[in-house]
């Protein structure tokens, strides 16, 4: 479903070094979205696995260029991120039109060579993050560890936001440091309830430090949380989420969770703080691009519904069923089944035959999407990738960061 309440939207990458586990995550973040798999209805440890085959059989691909889903009345678009070195071409692609991202790692290997390199492109862009540290039920895993890699070889401001409960083969669940609670997962089954409670008693301490330690570094970021602080009031739970969330998307704060995807464990927190603390397409402002007659003048787009259409294309892929697309992620105004729109680049129109939302498990017909959305569209002839689509009266052209060049020849 396509949604015109553009606050609801989160467009997100999954950004991890190899073997981090950004495909198991993936699998159980659309696992536990997923409509048609509901919690609760599926017992068995190997359901995931089942379902992934059979898709696969279907010749439905899992993960394509976006695939969207809900979690709590929120639309979650998943933004294929590639992992590997080689494409770094492509993740800065995919790094352009994401507006927030959750980097994984491995809670043994900690901070790897190649999560630097991608976390350097997402500081080019100032892609805000939070840092899930999986596999947190390995031998030898060490959360504290990862948590001060990230600040040290990230060169990050960070601090978690959960403290692990139980270890290595025991870890059974997390203590949310800012709601206070323990979580617990206790069936390693996918879909099995969590239980929340008091956080065990011999934790008590040690979560009161953390947490203290996290309010500490928000409080740089929020006068109302200092205010508090000095004051010796306790701030609530909104007054530390207010905060946190300013502080991970204005400032690139990084808000450090823990799980275990393989054993089905912190999925759902995570999914909870994508939405609470990832920021929505309005969060980024204004867009700002050229004109084509003279590139020294920006072009300013709102992200909002009622504004000029503007878009990038940043993916050309052949689906199964319907032919070739091409992924657009749209900024502002909306699109229209039917509607022709501009190329700047390429000075063609292109029309827009059928419009689809991709999803896990199916793809949905949409007659018109909006701003913050991402969809496929079928019927494009002359669109690359990267390239801007606008509205041929008032042509806008976003930057194509892999051929700068590009825009300078338009003028
Ligand atoms: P990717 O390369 O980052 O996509 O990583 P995968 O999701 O393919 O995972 C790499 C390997 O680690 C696979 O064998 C997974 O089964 C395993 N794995 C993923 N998550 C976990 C976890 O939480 N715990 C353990 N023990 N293994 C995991």
């Amino acid at each position: 479903m396509s949604s015109n309440q553009i606050d609801k939207i989160r467009n997100i990458g999954i950004m991890a070094h190899i073997d981090a586990g950004k495909t198991t995550t993936t699998e159980r973040i659309l696992y536990y979205t997923g409509k048609s798999h509901k919690i609760g209805e599926v017992h068995n440890g190997t359901a995931t696995m089942d379902w992934m085959i059979q898709e696969q059989e279907r010749g439905i691909t899992i993960t394509s260029a976006a695939t969207t889903c809900r979690w709590n009345n929120q639309v979650i678009n998943i933004i294929d991120t590639p992992g590997h070195v080689d494409f770094t071409i492509e993740v800065e692609r995919s790094l352009r039109v994401l507006d927030g991202a959750v980097g994984v790692f491995d809670a043994v290997s900690g901070v790897e060579p190649q999560s630097e390199t991608v976390w350097a492109q997402a500081d080019k862009y100032k892609v805000p993050r939070l840092a899930f540290v999986n596999k947190m039920d390995r031998m030898g895993a060490d959360f504290d560890n990862c948590v001060n890699e990230i600040r040290e070889k990230l060169d990050k401001k960070a601090a978690a936001i959960q403290r692990p409960i139980g270890s290595e083969e025991s870890f059974n669940g997390i203590v949310d440091l800012i709601e206070m609670k323990a979580i617990y997962f206790p069936a390693e089954s996918l879909g099995s309830k969590i239980d929340i409670k008091d956080i065990p008693e011999d934790l008590v301490d040690e979560c009161q430090m953390y947490r203290d330690e996290l309010l500490d570094n928000l409080s740089e970021y929020d006068e109302t949380l200092t205010d508090l602080i000095l004051n010796d009031e306790k701030p609530t739970v909104a007054n530390i989420k207010a905060a946190l969330r300013k502080a991970v998307i204005k400032d690139n704060f990084i808000a450090v969770l823990c799980g275990s995807a393989f054993k089905n464990k912190g999925i759902q927190p995570l999914l909870d703080a994508v939405v609470d603390y990832l920021p929505s397409p309005t969060d980024r402002g204004e867009l700002h691009g050229h004109s084509i007659k003279n590139p020294e003048n920006t072009e300013v787009r709102r992200p909002e519904v009622d504004e000029m259409f503007s878009g990038i294309a940043f993916k050309i892929a052949t689906d199964p069923f319907v032919g070739s697309v091409t992924f657009v992620r749209i900024y502002s105004g909306k699109l229209e089944s039917g509607q022709t729109v501009y190329n700047p680049i390429k000075k063609k129109r292109e029309r827009i035959n059928k419009i689809f939302q991709m999803h896990a498990d199916k793809r949905t017909e949409l007659q018109e999407a909006f701003a913050g959305d991402i969809v496929a569209v079928a019927g494009f002839k002359d669109t690359t990738t990267g390239e801007t689509l606008c509205t041929e009266n008032k042509p806008i052209i976003y930057d194509l960061m892999e051929f700068p060049e590009t825009v300078i020849s338009v003028a």
